[in-house]
C-alpha cells in the first residue's frame, strides 16, 4: 500500500476530463483465498474532448501484475512501465484499442476492507472511493463509465454463491470441482460501484412488481441460519421501491436486486449496481436480537442504498467534490422516507440532533469543511456529517425556498437531463434555477462555505402602528483557510403567534406576501415589518428548522413556556423546550443565573407530558436534554467535559424527582405486554417508556434502580432490555454488574448483541472505565480486524463517552492514540477515522487541550503512517490562522 509522509493535494480547480474513455470492461475472475486471478479487458478509446493523443495512465494500488497485452498481443517489456500504484503505456495506439490486463490478488492478506478481501470465508468487494484500483488498473474515476460483464470461476464447494452487478446471464459446473458465473450489467457505471461476492450464503427470495408491471427478483444473502433476521430489511425494501416510484417516479431497471449482509465491513452499506453490499448490523434484525433504533436504522439504510440506484448510480458524481451530490440528495431521500413512513415531526427532530451533534460539532473545529471541498488529501476522510447531513440539508432549503411542485419539477428535469451522466454540483442546482427563481450564485454558497451561520433575530411589537418588526443578521464564523465569509441565502419559516396559540395572518407592510409561511434572507441584515399585528405575538422561528443554523431570538422564558405547549410546528415546541433546558446548563456550567429557571422547564415538560393529543415518541423527544457534544459546542472554548456532564446529571435527576409522580404513570401507560412489533406507534410508546424510566433512576435512588433491574430481567425484546441495561450503566450497583455479567451469558454467541454490551460498558461515564475497556480489548470476543467490534468498543469511548475520553489526565487520549497507530498497520480507514474524535480538541480547557495536542503529535510524528491518518492528524493540527501552510 501507499505510504507517503504527506500526499499531494488534489484540487477542484484542476478537473480535466479522462483522457481515454473506457466503453466497456470484460472481468474474469477466479477466486482463491490467497491466489485469485483476474483478466481485465477493457474497451479504451481516446476522449475526443481532451484533443492530443495522451499516454494510457492507469491507477493501480498495491497490485502485483502478471501480464499486459494490446489487441491480443503481449506487450514486451519495454513498452510500458508498472508499479503496484501505476501503469504507464506512452506509445498507445492511436485510435481504440483493447488492452487485457491479468492480476494477481491475496484477498486473504486485504485487512484494509478494500478491493477484493475475505469476511468470515466470503470473498466480497469494495471499491468505493478508489479501490477497484485495487482490485486491476484502471482509470479508476467516477467519470469513466463503462458497461461492465463480470465472469466469477470459483471452486463450488468453497463459492456455491456467486455475484455481480447486473443481470446473471450464464452459469455452468466446470471440471475438478470448479463452478462460474457470468453477469452483465447493460447500464454504464463508474468503477467504484463495481461488486462481486463468492460465498456460501444463504438467499431470502421475494418478488416486486414495479409501477409499470415488470417484475423484480429481489435477494437477500446472509450466513446460513441467519435468514430469519431479515424479514424487516425484505419490507423495508419492498416500502422503499415503492416510495420512490410514488414520491420521485423512479422505478427500478434491472431483473434483480441483491443485498448481500458481510460482517467486516469499513461502512454502513455499499450501493454497488443491483448488489449492495452491508455491514451485517443493517440487514439482520429480530425482536430478541435488535433495539427499536436498530429496526429504524435497517429501514433507512436500506431505502438509501436503494435510492443510490438513481442518486448516485444512473447519474453520479462527475469527481470527488461532488460526493455530496450523491450522498446529501440521498439522506435527504431517506429522511423524507422515513418522515412518510413513521413521524415527520419525530423524524426532524432526530435529524436535527445528529446534525447538531456531530455536524454542528465537526463545522465548529479543525477539521471543517465546505459540503463540497475544494482540497483533499484522502477522499475517503470526507465521508463526513458535512458532506452527508449537512448535504441533506442543503437539498432540504432547496425544497423550502421554491416549494414542494417546483422541487420536484426540478428534481424530474434533473432525471431527466442528466441520465447517464457523471453530474456536478452546478448541474443540479441549475435544474432548480431552471423551474424557479432560485439565485443560484448565491444559493451556491451552501456548497462551499464551511461553518454554521450564525443568525440572531429580534422582533418588536408597535402597539400604536399595529405593526411587528422583525430584524434578523446573519454571520458565518471562520473556519480553517476560510477567514471572511458572505451571507448565504436561507429560508426562514417562520409564524407570528396569537394568544389563543393560533397563527396569526402574515401581512408584510410593504404589499408582499409570504409565501408558505417562509422568508428568504440573503443579506448580513434583513427587516421584515408585518401589518395588522393586533396583538403582541410571539414569534417562531426557522420551523421545521428550515435552515441549518445556529438561532438566537428575543425571548423570555414566558415566551419559550408558551410556544412549548401552543406553537402549531412542533418542531419548534419541541427547540423550546431545548433553549430553555440549555439556558440552564450553560448557565449551570458557567455557575452564572440562567434567565431561565428549573421550575420553568419542569413546567413546560409537564405540559407536554400530559398533553394527551401529542404521540408518545414526540414526548419521549420533549423530555430528553441536549447532548453533551452539543452543550460543548454551544459552550464553545475552554470546556471542561466533567462540568457539563454534571450539570446534564444534575438536571436530569431534578427532572426526575419533581415529575417523578407523573413518568411513573406514563411508564405504566407506555408499558405493553403484547408481542413485539418494530413500528413507529410501538417503538414511540417504549421510547417514552425507557425515558421516564431513565429520568426517574437518574439521582441513582433505589427505587428507580429496582425499577430498572426488574425491567432487564422481565424484559420480552431487545430495547426494553438495553434500555434497562443503559439505565443501571449510570450508577455502579449491584444491579448493574449482575446485568452486565448477564447480558453476556445469554448473547455471547452472537457478536452484533456483545457489540451492544461493548458499547454499553465503554459509554459508562465513570472512572474505572478506561481500563474497563482496556480489558475489554484482551476479550475473546473482541478484534482489532473487524471494524465493528472496533467501533463498538473503541469508537464508542472514543466518539460517544465525553468524560472519559477527554479524562483529565490525558490517558483516554493516549489509549486512543495507541489504538489508531496499532489499526493503521491493518485498516487505515477505520483508524482515521478513530483519529476524527479528536475533532474537538481545541475548544478544550488548557489543560485537556495540552494533553490531547500530545497525543495527536504522537500520532503524526510516527513512522509509516497511512495517508488517511496522516491527513486527519495533520488537519488537526493545523494552525486555524496559518493558512497557508495547510492548503
Ligand atoms: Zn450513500
Amino acid at each position: 500500500m501507499t505510504r507517503t509522509e504527506q500526499a499531494p493535494p488534489i484540487r477542484l480547480q484542476d478537473y480535466r476530463p479522462p483522457d481515454w474513455l473506457v466503453d466497456t470492461v470484460h472481468l474474469d475472475v477466479s477466486l482463491h483465498p490467497t491466489a485469485s486471478r483476474v483478466r481485465a479487458r477493457l474497451a479504451l478509446r481516446p476522449n475526443s474532448e481532451t484533443g492530443a493523443p495522451a499516454p494510457v495512465v492507469l491507477d493501480g494500488d498495491g497490485l502485483n501484475l502478471v501480464s499486459v497485452s494490446i489487441d491480443g498481443v503481449p506487450l514486451p517489456k519495454e513498452a510500458f512501465v508498472a508499479t503496484p500504484d501505476r501503469l504507464t503505456i506512452s506509445q498507445a495506439p492511436p485510435g481504440s484499442f483493447r488492452l487485457e490486463i491479468e492480476t494477481l490478488l491475496d484477498p486473504a492478506a486485504n485487512t484494509q476492507l478494500s478491493g477484493l478481501y475475505r469476511s468470515s470465508g466470503v470473498y466480497c468487494t469494495q471499491c468505493e472511493a478508489e479501490g477497484f484500483r485495487r482490485i486491476t488498473y484502471f482509470p479508476d474515476r467516477p467519470d469513466v463509465m463503462a458497461v461492465y460483464n463480470t465472469r466469477i470461476e470459483a471452486d463450488k464447494a468453497e463459492a456455491p454463491v456467486l455475484l455481480a452487478n447486473g443481470n446473471l446471464v450464464a452459469q455452468s459446473d466446470l471440471p475438478n470441482g470448479r463452478h462460474f458465473a457470468e453477469w452483465h450489467d447493460p447500464f454504464p457505471k463508474p468503477s467504484y460501484l463495481f461488486a462481486l461476492v463468492g460465498g456460501t450464503l444463504a438467499c431470502v427470495s421475494d418478488t416486486f412488481r414495479t409501477l409499470s408491471g415488470r417484475e423484480v427478483a429481489l435477494k437477500i444473502y446472509v450466513e446460513p441460519g441467519k435468514e430469519h433476521r431479515c424479514g424487516y430489511a425484505m419490507d423495508s425494501l419492498k416500502r422503499a421501491m415503492a416510495w420512490d416510484e410514488q414520491a420521485f417516479g423512479r422505478e427500478y431497471d434491472l431483473d434483480i436486486f441483491m443485498i448481500v449482509a458481510v460482517s467486516d465491513f469499513n461502512m454502513g452499506a455499499m450501493e454497488n449496481k443491483g448488489l449492495n453490499i452491508f455491514n451485517d448490523k443493517y440487514v439482520l434484525a429480530s425482536a430478541e436480537t435488535a433495539t427499536d433504533g436498530d429496526f429504524a436504522s435497517i429501514e433507512a439504510i436500506i431505502a438509501h442504498e436503494y435510492f443510490h440506484n438513481w442518486t448516485g448510480n444512473r447519474i453520479t458524481c462527475r469527481d470527488w467534490f461532488q460526493l455530496c451530490l450523491k450522498e446529501g440528495l440521498t439522506v435527504f431521500r431517506d429522511q423524507e422516507f422515513t418522515a412518510d413512513q413513521r413521524s415527520r415531526p419525530v423524524k426532524r427532530i432526530s435529524d436535527v440532533r445528529v446534525l447538531r451533534g456531530h455536524q454542528f460539532v465537526e463545522d465548529a473545529g479543525p477539521l471543517a469543511h465546505p459540503v463540497r471541498p475544494e482540497l483533499y488529501r484522502e477522499i475517503n476522510n470526507f465521508y463526513t456529517a458535512t458532506v452527508y447531513e449537512k448535504g441533506a440539508e442543503v437539498v432540504r432549503m432547496v425544497k423550502t425556498l421554491i416549494g414542494a411542485e417546483k422541487f420536484r419539477k426540478g428534481m424530474d428535469l434533473y432525471f431527466s437531463r442528466h441520465d447517464g451522466q457523471a453530474a456536478t454540483v452546478e448541474q443540479f442546482i441549475r435544474c432548480f434555477a431552471d423551474v424557479s427563481d432560485l439565485d443560484m450564485p448565491v444559493f451556491m454558497r451552501w456548497y462551499s462555505q464551511a461553518g454554521t451561520p450564525e443568525v440572531v433575530a429580534s422582533g418588536t411589537w408597535d402597539e400604536t402602528g399595529n405593526t411587528y418588526r422583525l430584524d434578523i443578521a446573519q454571520a458565518v464564523p471562520p473556519t480553517p483557510n476560510q477567514p471572511v465569509k458572505q451571507p448565504m441565502l436561507m429560508p426562514m419559516a417562520l409564524g407570528l403567534v396569537g394568544k389563543d396559540g393560533r397563527d396569526l395572518p402574515l401581512l408584510l407592510a410593504d404589499g408582499k406576501t409570504v409565501e408558505r409561511g417562509v422568508l428568504t434572507l440573503s443579506q448580513p441584515a434583513d427587516t421584515f415589518v408585518f401589518a395588522d399585528v393586533g396583538e403582541r405575538p410571539v414569534l417562531s422561528l426557522n420551523r421545521a428548522f428550515s435552515a441549518p443554523i445556529k438561532l438566537t431570538a428575543n425571548l423570555s422564558p414566558a415566551d419559550l413556556s408558551f410556544l412549548a405547549a401552543y406553537d402549531s410546528d412542533p418542531f419548534n415546541r419541541w427547540q423550546s423546550v431545548q433553549v430553555l433546558a440549555l439556558g440552564i446548563l450553560l448557565a449551570d456550567v458557567r455557575q452564572t443565573r440562567a434567565e431561565a429557571t428549573r421550575e420553568d422547564l419542569i413546567a413546560a415538560m409537564a405540559e407536554i407530558l400530559n398533553d394527551a393529543r401529542l404521540e408518545p415518541a414526540f414526548i419521549a423527544q420533549a423530555l430528553s436534554l441536549p447532548g453533551e457534544a452539543d452543550i460543548a459546542r454551544e459552550i464553545g472554548s475552554d470546556i471542561d467535559p466533567d462540568a457539563i456532564f454534571r450539570a446534564r446529571l444534575a438536571l436530569r435527576s431534578a427532572i426526575g424527582q419533581s415529575l417523578a409522580g407523573t413518568l411513573e404513570e406514563a411508564y405504566a401507560r407506555m408499558t405493553e405486554n403484547g408481542a413485539y412489533s418494530p413500528d413507529a406507534t410501538s417503538a414511540g410508546r417504549r421510547s417514552l417508556k425507557n425515558t421516564c424510566l431513565d429520568l426517574l433512576a437518574a439521582d441513582g435512588n433505589a427505587e428507580g434502580t429496582e425499577r430498572a433491574a426488574q425491567q432487564y430481567r422481565a424484559a420480552g425484546n431487545m430495547t426494553d432490555r438495553i434500555a434497562a441495561l443503559g439505565t443501571l450503566s449510570l450508577h455502579d450497583t449491584p444491579q448493574r454488574a449482575q446485568a452486565i455479567e448477564d447480558f453476556y451469558g445469554r448473547y455471547s454467541s452472537d457478536p452484533l448483541i456483545i457489540d451492544k454490551w461493548f458499547a454499553l460498558q465503554a459509554s459508562i461515564p465513570e472512572a474505572g472505565t478506561l481500563d474497563r475497556v482496556r480489558a475489554l480489548t484482551t476479550h475473546a470476543a473482541f478484534s482489532l480486524s473487524n471494524p465493528n467490534r472496533v467501533r463498538s468498543l473503541i469508537g464508542a469511548f472514543a466518539q460517544g463517552n465525553l468524560t472519559q475520553f477527554n479524562r483529565a489526565d490525558g490517558r483516554g487520549y493516549q489509549f486512543i492514540a495507541d489504538n489508531v497507530l496499532a489499526l493503521d498497520e491493518k485498516n487505515p480507514q477505520v483508524a482515521a477515522r478513530l483519529l476524527s474524535a479528536f475533532k474537538s480538541w481545541r475548544s478544550l480547557e488548557a489543560g485537556r487541550r495540552a494533553q490531547a495536542e500530545a497525543a495527536l503529535r504522537r500520532v503524526a510524528s510516527a513512522s509509516d503512517l497511512s495517508r488517511d491518518v496522516n491527513d486527519i492528524a495533520q488537519r488537526a493540527l493545523a494552525d486555524a490562522s496559518d493558512t497557508a501552510a495547510s492548503s
